[in-house]
């Protein structure tokens, strides 16, 4: 008997949701670990307190005295709410998140000691972090980068850490993480919105990038998960004989929580109350034991940080509840995988959504900006966008059929596909007094506040306009959503830096009047983008057909895809608008391939060590078995055996072939993977990888998953899909 598989089922079978007490309201608690607005004013002096806000509106820097004080203030707080340690907390190019404690405890001599935290171990770090990737940026002899406070985000504690929010930089300045591109990147979109909304409203002075992420995940016993090596090692099932019941009722999609799931959402829940993350929505997702978690919306960067630290929470929560949380994109082979629907937005200090259609023809005039230069920005960086969700496991769900496609398209429903044709006829040059009035009247004038059709209905497209905001449904579940927002700010702010320029040069050379010259670059943009409007069903092969009629990128894989990364236009836009230059480039080029090719090798080496060293033996007792019942029936009938011991004979010989298939596939894989080492050239070897290696897993699979059905179940070791997905 597989003792581990039969250990782990009883186990799961004895679990008990936890009982989980709320005792306060969950607006008393939120934010009560997080060093908050309401924090700073009680902690901090009135200076130390203006300045930090000073430096979150208006990006000024904190003075070194001042961040004494903060510190200061700060440690009061941390300790009084029971902290004893404080790290910078930092998104290396890992994916995940990284901190290094240090206590806030100081000897003083003499047998005395004090809490200390000054201004200097609050503003700059040196963390050792020689093994972190940087893409050949820094020689790891010298391996010197230092963590820098980012003020916009607030500080918090979790557990007994205080955690400060920090970017990673070398100190030759380039960055080594996720989050200085993405500040650089809101800087820059915050630069251009506000100068093309100065056409509308002078009295703008910012414009904040909003992200409200929508987190899908599987939650699997603990037990279960852990005697599956492959979730272990690769978070996902790389073998599995697909459950008899699988999705197919639609039974489990927004149906009841389970129990033990429900108990788990409600202790994750009242940790991100705590830690300052408005988490609202709860609900079963498609797939078996599949839900997704989603918050009100929040400015960017802050948001970022939010789902950051949310999946690890997520983790540290799901161990006390016996669970395992699975973020990978693809855990389970023929149900639905996990996204992380990006809702995206712009909006003004005066409390305008750029991207919402308003009550007045003018604000309307505004929206329809905002909403145009957004769909010409992605028209003109589609294959760029594309490159920013792509991952080894984010190629399993784009274009898988159930996920937005790889290409990239734009969604913005009937009503709007209407205003956007009634544009493009708008005269050349200037208007006639009835064209203008017709135009506000009858057009921009008639775009209703709510939109009917801001419809969340076509499920199928990667870039969707919804009411008010627009939704990038192709990110990955397991992705750090500072790189496509990353990507997607920075689109848009060329875009708009372009905008008014050619606005500006109507006004100034020809003379127009401002609505005349920006109903101009409109209609012009509205024909110019046409190639990546698309209404219909993104998951057809009528759409590939068309797309690629298009000339719209279909990058399925993510070596294809990341090479948009490096093209001469990709670095020119991002070292323009000073978010990274061509170092930074290539580095985080460099860094995503060398990832990638690492996935697919350990997914290779586990596949491998699961093959041949649990399938294999496995299907081997059982042909054992076999072999001796026909031996007993030969003793009893003698020659008339044949008759009877026919069915077993053929399983001993289907058997033997399986074998024969999984072990001379291994043997190819682990052949193609040594070639593929020696190649010194990355992209050479990513393409290896992808299109020589990976391939041969779906062999290897086939032929296990068929033995997972010929061999007897008690002699199975790996536990099953459907006790891994149908286990609440
Ligand atoms: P659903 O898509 O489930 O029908 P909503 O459209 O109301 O629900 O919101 C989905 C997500 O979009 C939520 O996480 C929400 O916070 C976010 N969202 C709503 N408005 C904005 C906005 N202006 N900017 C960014 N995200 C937003
Ligand atoms: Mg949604």
């Amino acid at each position: 008997m597989s003792t581990l598989r039969f250990h782990a089922i009883k186990e799961s079978l004895t679990r008990k949701p936890l009982e989980i007490k709320e005792t306060e309201r969950r607006s008393e608690i939120f934010g009560a670990n997080v060093f908050n607005e309401v924090s700073m004013r009680q902690y901090l002096t009135k200076e130390a307190y203006m300045s930090v806000m000073d430096a979150i509106n208006k990006g000024t820097k904190i003075d070194r005295v001042v961040a004494d004080h903060i510190s200061t203030g700060m440690k009061e707080w941390a300790i009084s709410k029971g902290a004893t340690h404080y790290t910078h907390w930092f998104q290396p190019l890992t994916g995940t998140t990284a901190e290094k404690h240090d206590a806030f405890f100081e000897p003083l001599g003499g047998g005395q000691a004090i809490e200390k935290f000054g201004g200097g171990q609050l503003v700059q770090q040196e963390p050792d972090a020689s093994s972190f990737p940087n893409g050949g940026i820094r020689n790891t002899f010298e391996a010197r980068g230092y963590t820098a406070w980012d003020p916009t985000s607030p500080a918090f504690i979790y557990g007994t850490t205080l955690c400060i929010p920090t970017v990673f930089v070398a100190y030759t300045g380039e960055a080594l993480d996720y989050k200085t591109p993405l500040l650089r990147a809101l800087q820059a979109v915050d630069n251009a919105a506000v100068d093309v909304c100065k056409y509308f409203d002078k009295n703008v002075k910012k414009v904040n990038a909003s992200l409200g992420w929508e987190q899908e995940y599987f939650l699997i016993d603990s037990g279960l998960a852990a005697s599956r090596p492959d979730i272990v090692l690769t978070g996902r099932t790389l073998l599995g004989h697909s459950s008899a019941k699988g999705q197919q009722l639609d039974d489990h999609y927004f149906g009841t929580i389970p129990n033990r799931a429900m108990a788990y959402m409600r202790d994750l829940e009242h940790e991100c109350m705590l830690l300052g993350i408005p988490v609202k929505t709860r609900h079963n997702e498609v797939a078996p034991n599949q839900f997704e978690l989603a918050p009100i919306y929040d400015e960017a960067n802050l948001a970022v940080d939010h789902n950051s630290l949310l999946m690890d929470v997520m983790g540290k929560i799901a161990e006390r509840h016996n669970f395992k949380v699975l973020l990978h994109e693809k855990p389970f082979a023929g149900v639905n995988g996990s996204g992380k629907h990006n809702n995206w937005s712009l909006g003004t200090d005066t409390g305008v959504n750029l991207l919402s259609p308003g009550k007045t023809p003018m604000s309307n005039l505004q929206f329809l900006t905002f909403f145009i230069n957004t769909i010409k920005a992605v028209n003109d960086n589609e294959e760029l966008l594309r490159a920013a969700i792509a991952s080894a496991s984010n190629d399993h769900r784009l274009g898988a059929n159930e996920a937005p496609p790889a290409i990239i398209s734009v969604f913005i429903g009937e009503q709007l596909t209407k205003v956007l044709s009634e544009l493009e006829n708008v005269t050349d040059g200037k208007l006639s007094p009835e064209e203008k009035t017709d135009l506000k009247l009858n057009v921009v004038g008639k775009i209703p506040e709510i939109l009917l059709d801001n419809t969340d209905r076509n499920r199928t497209s990667s870039f969707a306009f919804t009411g008010n905001k627009f939704e990038f449904r192709a990110v990955g579940s397991k992705a750090n959503c500072a790189n496509p927002m990353t990507t997607l700010n920075a689109i848009m702010a060329k875009q708009l830096i372009e905008f008014k320029k050619e606005v500006d040069a109507l006004i100034d050379k020809k003379n127009l009047k401002k609505d005349e010259a920006v109903f101009n670059i409109l209609r012009e943009y509205i024909k110019k983008s046409k190639n990546i409007l698309f209404e219909g069903n993104g998951y057809s092969d009528e759409w590939e057909k068309e797309a690629k009629k298009r000339g719209l990128s279909n990058n399925k894989t993510t070596p294809e895809a990341l090479k948009a990364k490096v093209t001469k236009k990709a670095i020119d836009l991002f070292e323009e608008l000073g978010i990274m230059n061509k170092v930074e480039s290539e580095a985080r080029y460099e860094i995503e391939m060398e990832e990638y090719i690492m996935r697919i090798q350990i997914e290779g080496r586990v596949l491998g060590d699961i093959a041949r060293n649990h399938v294999v033996p496995t299907a081997v007792r059982y042909q054992n078995i076999l072999i001796d019942n026909v031996k007993g029936l030969k003793e009893i009938y003698g020659t008339n055996y044949k008759k009877l011991a026919q069915e077993q004979l053929n399983l001993i010989e289907e058997i033997s072939g399986h074998i024969a298939s999984i072990n001379s596939n291994v043997t190819k894989m682990t052949e193609e993977r040594k070639t593929s080492n020696k190649m010194e050239d990355i992209e050479k070897k990513a393409h290896a990888y992808c299109n020589k290696v990976k391939p041969i897993f779906d062999d290897i699979r086939y032929h296990c998953d068929k033995l997972e059905l010929l061999v007897d179940d008690e002699l199975w070791p790996l536990t099953k899909y459907r006790e891994l997905l149908f286990t609440k």
